[in-house]
């Protein structure tokens, strides 16, 4: 053999990578389950399934169209590939860019060769060569280039409908009386038996594990939620886990599916009329947009990123995160349970219940980061390190989003109808019933009320301190709340 293929978990795709060049005549395709990976942390066990099991159907699928695979168990990747290099005489590694800064060291100590990574639509200088010429990364300005750049939605030069986003109507709250579609099923084979088998658990059938199995939840997403995607995207629902998201991140993370092939299905179902542009909008929005722009500023803002903390927060992680049984706040207990039976919840629970409750109570960034890493079935270092230290807790003092993303029970109980049927309320800032994220929210901006004075979209709400004759009472109130929040107790 003249080459040896290396094939990470994350790129899963016959038609993208090395696999594009591939020759079954002279290639090895290099495949390697790091047992350092797998024990190194405590992951979710949902998330391990996913992950190996998919590695192991696509190695099948590659031996099967006549691919010599070697797919081999090493105490770590670098060890592996060494092994496999030993047995093919030096070949050399080739493999496509890596997806974290981690696997890219790694693989350069073993003098691989990159191809470019074309996982995504934008190349990473592409994206620099933009993120260099901006005062402000607003992901709006990105987005609105990408629409031209891949001409997705539009009519001649103009975005379709008539404008570049449909934000307005897309924030409703979750519908009463209203059916959900049911959930998409995935059987499972032989090959995810025998990894349920080694992993000591026995998976959902939330997540399929191949290609064909991907492929069936586009077009289950498509048939069945694209054109109520947009209006309640931002909606969360005790009677529905997955509302009208289209559960294709894991997919997309571990290449079994290539945004590519999403946003034609998606184009393909707008042109037939049956989409409204608000919720096609909003779906290419996160593919393009959202999705693209984390990767390239994964990328752009470089290693060091993810160890920012310019909020100086250094509470432990609270109790409840690792079991909901240690909160009685209806939200976070409902969530964290969500995420234990199945390793996902959508954006907002993501952004507006975990991220706010960490950046509320001034948990360590880093600590957060990890927890999430651990939990989610779609987490990947490129896309939750911006997500967490930018987005989620605004641990890089507004290098990606001009504001932090904090809230009080309000717009909690706007937006989703776990209020109800909570002890807490969420019109309540004092007192033992006072909804903890409305008490947290101020206390928070009372703490940080120097900093964020200076940034001009925040000023407005640090001046509503002003307002509060309750402020002693409610400062007395969260250092209570937050003492029980650190007992489970809250
Ligand atoms: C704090 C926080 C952490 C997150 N961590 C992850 C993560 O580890 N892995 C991950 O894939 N997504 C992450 N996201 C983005 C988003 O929450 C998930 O992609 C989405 O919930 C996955 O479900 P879905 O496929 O049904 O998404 P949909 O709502 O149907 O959206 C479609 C697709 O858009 C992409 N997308 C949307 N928003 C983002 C975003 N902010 N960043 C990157 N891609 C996006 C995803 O690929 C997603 O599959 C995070 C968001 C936040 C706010
Ligand atoms: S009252 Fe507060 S804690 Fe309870 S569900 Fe609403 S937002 Fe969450």
């Amino acid at each position: 053999m003249q080459r040896i293929l290396y094939i990470p978990f994350d790129q899963l795709h016959r038609n993208y990578g090395v696999l594009k060049s591939a020759d079954k005549s002279t290639d090895v395709i290099a495949m390697i389950e790091s047992q350092n990976m797998i024990e190194g942390a405590n992951w979710h066990p949902e998330r391990l399934f996913f992950l190996i099991s998919s590695a192991r159907h696509f190695a099948q699928d590659l031996q099967v169209e006549g691919f010599t695979v070697d797919y081999r168990k090493a105490t770590n990747t670098p060890t592996g590939l060494q092994e496999i290099q030993k047995k093919y005489e030096g070949a050399p590694i080739i493999c496509a860019e890596q997806s974290s800064f981690r696997l890219t060291e790694k693989l350069t100590a073993l003098n691989a060769e990159f191809i470019p990574n074309d996982f995504f639509l934008t190349p990473r200088d592409l994206f620099a060569s933009w993120a260099s010429t901006q005062k402000s990364y607003l992901m709006e300005n990105f987005y609105r280039k990408q629409r031209v750049r891949l001409n997705i939605l539009m009519e001649g030069d103009q975005p379709a409908g008539g404008a570049w986003n449909f934000d307005k109507d897309n924030r409703l709250p979750p519908p009463k009386n209203y059916t959900w579609p049911a959930y998409l099923e995935h059987s499972r084979d032989e090959i995810d038996t025998e990894v349920a088998t080694e992993l000591k658990m026995s998976p959902t059938t939330t997540w399929a594990t191949t290609r064909k199995g991907a492929l069936a939840q586009l077009d289950y997403f498509i048939k069945h939620h694209f054109a109520h995607f947009g209006p309640y995207e931002d909606a969360m629902a005790l009677d529905s886990w997955s509302l009208h998201h289209s559960l294709l991140s894991p997919y997309l993370n571990n290449g079994l599916l290539h945004p590519a092939e999403v946003i034609k299905a998606a184009e393909k179902a707008f042109k037939t009329g049956k989409v409204p542009i608000e919720s096609a909008e909003a779906f290419v929005r996160q593919i393009i947009g959202w999705r693209e722009y984390v990767n390239g500023m994964y990328w752009f803002l470089g290693p060091d990123y993810r160890n920012h903390n310019q909020l100086q927060a250094t509470r432990k992680l609270l109790p409840l995160f690792e079991d909901p049984n240690k909160t009685q706040m209806n939200c976070i207990k409902s969530t964290v349970t969500d995420i234990s039976e199945r390793a996902w919840v959508h954006h907002i629970p993501r952004l507006m219940l975990l991220s706010n409750l960490a950046l509320v109570t001034g948990t360590n960034p880093q600590e957060f980061l990890e927890w999430m890493r651990r939990v989610f079935i779609d987490a990947t270092d490129w896309v939750m390190v911006p997500n967490i230290i930018g987005m989620g807790v605004h641990a890089d003092g507004g290098l990606m989003m001009t504001k932090p993303y904090a809230a009080g029970g309000a717009y909690i109980s706007r937006m989703s109808n776990y209020c109800k049927s909570c002890v807490y309320n969420p019109k309540l800032r004092t007192g033992d019933t006072a909804c903890p994220f409305t008490t947290l929210y101020w206390d928070f901006l009372d703490r940080h009320k120097e900093t964020f004075a200076k940034n001009h979209r925040m000023s407005q709400q640090v001046f509503g301190l002003n307002r509060l004759s309750d402020l002693p009472e409610l400062k007395e109130r969260a250092q209570e709340v937050l003492e029980g929040l650190e007992k489970g107790l809250i």
